[in-house]
C-alpha cells in the first residue's frame, strides 16, 4: 500500500470575523452542568473573550464569534448568575439569561440527556416559550446510543425535537450547526457606503449600527480620529505621537486601507485606528492628500472612541454635524475637540455658539465632552486621552437591573406613557441587553408602538440618571401580550 508524501501540518491561520460586520446573536442558556460552557467552547474554538466585569456587578457572561457553515455568529454564553439572584433555581436561570435572551435571534436550550428532564427545565421552558424567540432545544451529553434515548425525554418540554449532541466528545456538533443556521435571519447584503450618501441627511437608524468589535481579546483602546480636511487631524496625530514618544510603528494587516498607530497613556495601550492617507500626511507633514468622509466612515467601524476635530476659527459646519451623526449611528462614543484654540479671538463667545449649535443639532448625543486645544502648539492636548478614558467607561457601562427598574418607575409615574389609538401603552419593566453603546429593551403591552417624543423622554431620563453623557444610548421595544 503507497502512502502519500506527508507534508508537514502548518499551522493555518485562524479565519476571523469581517470587522464591522452585523453578526446575528445565538444564546446558549439552560441549568448549570448541562454543559454550556463545554458546548460554547466547541462552537467558538478560542475566538472568545470573557466580558468584562462592571465594578459591582457580578456577571460573567462569555461572549464569543463563531464560524457555522460559512456563517459568522455571535455566540453568548449564559452561565453567570446575578448576584442578588431569586431563591430559585429556575428564578436564577432565567435572571442570568433574560438580557441575553431578549436580544438573541436564536437561543439554543441546553438539557443534560443522562440527567433527563427536571422541574427547573420544564420551568424554564415554560418561560423561554413566553419570551418570544426563536428557541433551539439541545440535548447534550447524548453519546452513544443509550444517550441518544435519553435525548428523547426532552420531547416532553414542547419545544420542539431536541438535537442529540454530545459537547464533550464532538458527537452531533455538525448537525446542530446546521440546524443552527437554517434557523438565522437572512445574511443582511453588505452596503459600501459612498461618500456621496454620507453627505445625504443620514437617517436615525439604529438598527443597522455596526456591532463594537467587542469580542476581541481584551487589547488596546481603539480611537479614530475624525473631522473635516484642514480641521488638523494630522498636526493632532503628529502631536499625541510627538508627546508620547511610543511609535511602534504601524501594525502591518489589520484591513487592507487601515493602518493602527499605537501609543499609550497611564492607563494602557492605545490603537489610533487611522487611514493610510492621515498617516502618510502626518509623516510627511505636507497637506498632500485629504482625508475624505468616507474614510472616516472606515475608522469609525474599527473604533470605540471617536475624536471629532473640529476647526474652532470656523465654528461648526453641516457636515462636522453630519460625521457626528454618524458616529452616533455607529454607535460609538464620541469626543469633540475644538482645534486652533491659539487662533481664536473670543472664547467665550465661540465656546457658547458651540455649546449652543450641539444642543439644537445634536440633541442624540448630549452631553458630549467638548475639549479645547491647540494641535499646533500643544496647549491642551494633555486633556484630550483622560476625557478619551472616561468616556470609553460611560460607553461600556451597565447599570443594574434593579436600579434602572426603580428608575423606569418614577419615570412612568412622572409622565405617563401616552395613548396610541386611543389606548393607553403599558409599559412593564425594562433592561439592558448590551453595553458598547448601552442599550436598553422595554417589554409592554404595545411596547412596539411608543411614540418618537415618548422615546426621547426616556432616552433623555436615562442619560442623566444614570450618567451616559456623550456616548448613543439605544432604546428597543418588545410588546408582550
Ligand atoms: P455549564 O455549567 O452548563 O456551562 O456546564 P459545563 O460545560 O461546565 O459542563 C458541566 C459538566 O458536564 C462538566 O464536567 C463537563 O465535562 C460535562 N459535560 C459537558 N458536556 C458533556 C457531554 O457531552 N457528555 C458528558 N458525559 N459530559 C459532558
Ligand atoms: P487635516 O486635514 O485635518 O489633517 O488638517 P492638518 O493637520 O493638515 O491641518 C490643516 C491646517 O491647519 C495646517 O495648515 C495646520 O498647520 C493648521 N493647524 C492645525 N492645528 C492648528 C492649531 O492648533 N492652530 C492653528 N493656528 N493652526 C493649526
Amino acid at each position: 500500500r503507497s502512502r502519500g508524501r506527508s507534508e508537514p501540518e502548518r499551522p493555518r491561520p485562524r479565519p476571523k470575523p469581517p470587522v464591522g460586520a452585523v453578526l446575528p446573536v445565538v444564546a446558549v442558556a439552560g441549568r448549570p452542568n448541562v454543559g454550556k460552557s463545554t458546548l460554547f467552547n466547541k462552537l467558538t474554538g478560542r475566538r472568545q473573550a470573557l466580558v468584562a466585569d462592571t465594578p459591582g456587578v457580578t456577571r460573567d457572561r462569555k461572549e464569543g464569534t463563531a464560524l457555522l457553515r460559512g456563517r459568522w455568529v455571535r455566540v453568548i454564553d449564559t452561565a453567570g448568575l446575578e448576584e442578588s439572584a431569586p431563591e430559585t433555581l429556575a428564578g436564577r436561570m432565567r435572571a442570568s439569561s433574560e438580557s441575553a435572551v431578549a436580544g438573541a435571534d436564536l437561543v439554543l436550550f441546553v438539557v443534560d440527556a443522562r440527567a433527563g428532564i427536571t422541574p427547573a427545565d420544564a420551568h424554564f421552558a415554560d418561560w423561554l416559550r413566553r419570551q418570544g424567540r426563536p428557541v433551539l432545544l439541545v440535548a447534550n451529553k447524548a453519546e452513544g446510543r443509550a444517550g441518544a434515548d435519553a435525548a428523547m425525554d426532552a420531547y416532553s418540554l414542547g419545544l420542539g425535537s431536541p438535537v442529540a449532541i454530545s459537547a464533550e466528545h464532538g458527537e452531533g456538533i455538525a448537525d446542530l450547526m446546521g440546524e443552527i443556521t437554517d434557523r438565522l435571519p437572512p445574511e443582511p447584503e453588505a452596503v459600501e457606503p459612498e461618500e456621496a450618501e454620507v453627505l445625504a441627511p443620514v437617517p436615525d437608524a439604529t438598527d443597522d449600527e455596526t456591532p463594537a468589535p467587542d469580542d476581541r481579546p481584551p487589547g488596546p483602546l481603539r480611537l479614530a480620529i475624525v473631522g473635516r480636511p484642514n480641521a488638523g487631524k494630522s498636526t493632532l496625530l503628529n502631536r499625541l505621537l510627538g508627546e508620547e514618544r511610543m511609535i511602534t510603528g504601524p501594525e502591518p494587516g489589520l484591513t487592507r486601507d487601515s493602518i493602527a498607530v499605537q501609543l499609550s497613556d497611564a492607563e494602557g495601550p492605545i490603537e489610533l485606528v487611522d487611514t493610510a492617507g492621515l498617516r502618510r500626511k502626518a509623516r510627511i507633514e505636507a497637506p498632500l492628500e485629504k482625508m475624505s468622509v468616507s474614510a472616516s466612515i472606515e475608522a469609525l467601524k474599527m473604533a470605540e472612541v471617536a475624536v471629532l476635530v473640529i476647526d474652532a476659527t470656523e465654528g461648526v459646519h453641516e457636515q462636522d454635524l453630519q460625521i457626528a451623526r454618524l458616529i452616533e449611528r455607529e454607535g460609538r462614543g464620541c469626543i469633540l475637540v475644538l482645534n486652533k484654540w491659539d487662533a481664536v479671538e473670543d472664547r467665550s463667545v465661540t465656546r457658547q455658539a458651540v455649546a449652543d449649535r450641539l444642543e439644537t443639532s445634536l440633541a442624540q448625543m448630549k452631553g458630549i465632552p467638548v475639549v479645547t486645544i491647540s494641535a499646533m502648539t500643544g496647549a491642551g492636548v494633555e486633556r484630550l486621552l483622560p476625557a478619551v478614558r472616561k468616556l470609553l467607561a460611560v460607553w461600556n457601562r451597565r447599570v443594574a437591573t434593579g436600579a434602572l427598574n426603580r428608575w423606569f418607575e418614577a419615570a412612568l409615574e412622572r409622565h405617563a406613557p401616552p395613548l396610541v389609538d386611543g389606548r393607553r401603552l403599558k409599559l412593564r419593566y425594562m433592561t439592558q441587553v448590551k453595553a458598547r453603546p448601552p442599550t436598553f429593551l422595554v417589554f409592554g403591552t404595545r411596547a412596539e408602538q411608543m411614540p418618537e417624543d415618548y422615546r426621547r423622554y426616556l432616552v433623555n431620563g436615562l442619560r442623566e440618571s444614570f450618567d451616559l453623557p456623550g456616548v448613543p444610548i439605544r432604546l428597543q421595544c418588545r410588546g408582550t401580550r
